[in-house]
């Protein structure tokens, strides 16, 4: 289901944010004690790789299950590491996590544990049957994957009727005891329709809203087209801000920034999940406290990156926590300075804080980490000067799973707009967006799609 995008999504909501709240409510949430000895609190799982669609984004390039996947025993050991070294919760993935047909006996294995789990889902296939094992597997959460409306879904997804499908999951979920969760890629194709989805999310009945920027990592760095171009966080985030405003809080869906919807500057505390509060971005959580597993047996510290530099051990291998502890590839965030940026990061305001923000996004544009071009700080700061950053793709990437190709970013003058010419977000214009209805197929016509998704 191309989950593992939407993990990094993944990691998602208050991992490392500074939240003063109870955190048997958000329990990966950090409480004061954790700060002394940080240590993994949330785990994303990838049970299989094995899925049911053939997402036109996904990081991971999800298809087939990988070769050497962990048995039955071996996962029920590793749900018991996780719980003896105080991990607090487990979001399940895949691939699409119901196709391994024990993913209920894991799931059921956390709750006992201990701990919370939840699932994040494309729900192609997730049928009563599998639903019903999900409520008996004591399943807090399930997130389900929704990118824009029907035909800009179908079209990044890669099958046609996954957009029905996932909604008609939806509403079944939320006649169950758990908590449904919605979440979205934004990229050039489903921005403009994020309004609209937003009205479909309230009546489908999502209690949360997780979004993430795509960024070009496994299938999404071949298609630069359907990637926004940094200066465009300038439309998005004021976007944002009025949907939560006057879309989500009016019908009670909690909106959870993804991690590298980032930083800073006055949409930090209105965006920031508890914002309101005085929480803000506290750099990179992967290995401090955030895990990611993979099917095969890869430990590293955020489910999002790059497998071949950030993997600090196999499962089969050795203990998790001490390839969390000892491995370079999984604690570089307990070393990282500012003496690490380069870049605009590098001289950076609140670089000594923000380290770069997230490591997955800045090294899959940039070949390495600490220099996020993802940043509506450092969009305004280029506007002030009357420049905007782009990138460009100088290389491919390889075809494997959580591979990244290699981009450049560069500053230009912004162009004079002509008069007359309407607002417009993603070269849409603004009075379209506004007055999409829920039940419209698409925003875009269908060789705007076809070009944004081209490959290149
Ligand atoms: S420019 Fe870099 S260091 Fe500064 S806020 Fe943005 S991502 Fe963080
Ligand atoms: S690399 Fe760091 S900030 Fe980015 S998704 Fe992973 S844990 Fe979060």
């Amino acid at each position: 289901m191309s989950s593992s995008p939407d993990t990094g999504a993944i990691p998602s909501a208050p991992i490392g944010a500074q939240v003063d709240e109870d955190p048997s409510k958000l329990v990966r949430s950090t409480a004061h004690g954790d700060w002394e000895n940080p240590t993994p609190l949330y785990c994303v799982w990838e049970i299989t790789l094995a899925c049911d669609l053939g997402c036109r984004h996904c990081g991971s390039r999800a298809g087939d299950a990988r070769p050497g996947e962990l048995t039955t025993e071996q996962c029920l050991d590793v749900v018991h590491q996780l719980a003896d070294f105080g991990c607090r919760e487990v979001t399940l993935i895949g691939g699409e996590a119901y196709l391994r047909d024990d993913w209920h006996i894991i799931a059921t294995e956390i709750t006992r544990s201990g701990m919370s789990v939840g699932m994040t889902t494309g729900a192609r296939n997730l049928d009563d049957r599998r639903l019903g094992q999900a409520v008996d597997a004591g399943l807090r959460t399930i997130s389900i994957s929704i990118d824009g409306l029907e035909k800009t879904h179908d079209a990044q997804r890669g099958s046609k009727g996954s957009w029905k499908a996932a909604v008609d999951a939806a509403r079944r979920v939320a006649k169950t005891p758990i908590r449904l969760a919605t979440n979205t890629q934004i990229n050039r194709l489903s921005m403009p329709e994020l309004p609209a989805l937003a009205d479909l999310l309230a009546d489908i009945g999502s209690k949360a809203w997780q979004i993430q920027l795509t960024v070009p990592m496994g299938r999404a760095a071949d298609r630069p087209e359907l990637l926004l171009q940094p200066f465009e966080l300038l439309e998005l985030f004021p976007l944002l801000v009025w949907i939560k405003q006057k879309k989500l809080a009016p019908n009670g869906i909690r909106l959870f920034p993804g991690n590298n919807i980032g930083y800073f500057g006055p949409y930090e505390a209105l965006l920031r999940y508890g914002g309101e509060k005085g929480a803000h971005w506290a750099s990179c959580a992967a290995g401090k406290w955030s895990i990611g597993l993979e099917a095969d047996g890869k430990i590293k510290g955020c489910p999002s990156l790059p497998s071949d530099q950030y993997t600090g051990g196999y499962i089969q291998e050795m203990k998790i926590i001490d390839a969390v502890r000892n491995t370079e590839p999984i604690n570089f965030m307990k070393q990282r300075t500012r003496d690490d940026l380069w870049g605009a990061c590098k001289t950076c305001y609140y670089g000594d804080v923000c380290l770069a923000g997230c490591t997955w996004t800045s090294h899959v544009f940039l070949g390495r980490p600490g220099n996020n071009p993802y940043c509506i700080h450092r969009q305004m700061e280029y506007e002030k000067q009357g420049l905007r950053e782009r990138f460009r793709k100088l290389g491919p990437a390889p075809g494997l799973p959580f591979d990244h190709g290699l981009y450049e970013v560069f500053t230009e003058p912004i162009p004079d707009l002509a008069e007359g010419d309407a607002p417009t977000i993603s070269g849409i214009d603004l009075t379209d967006i506004m007055n999409l209805a829920k039940d419209a197929p698409s925003v875009w016509e269908r060789d705007d799609i076809i070009e944004r998704l081209k490959t290149a």
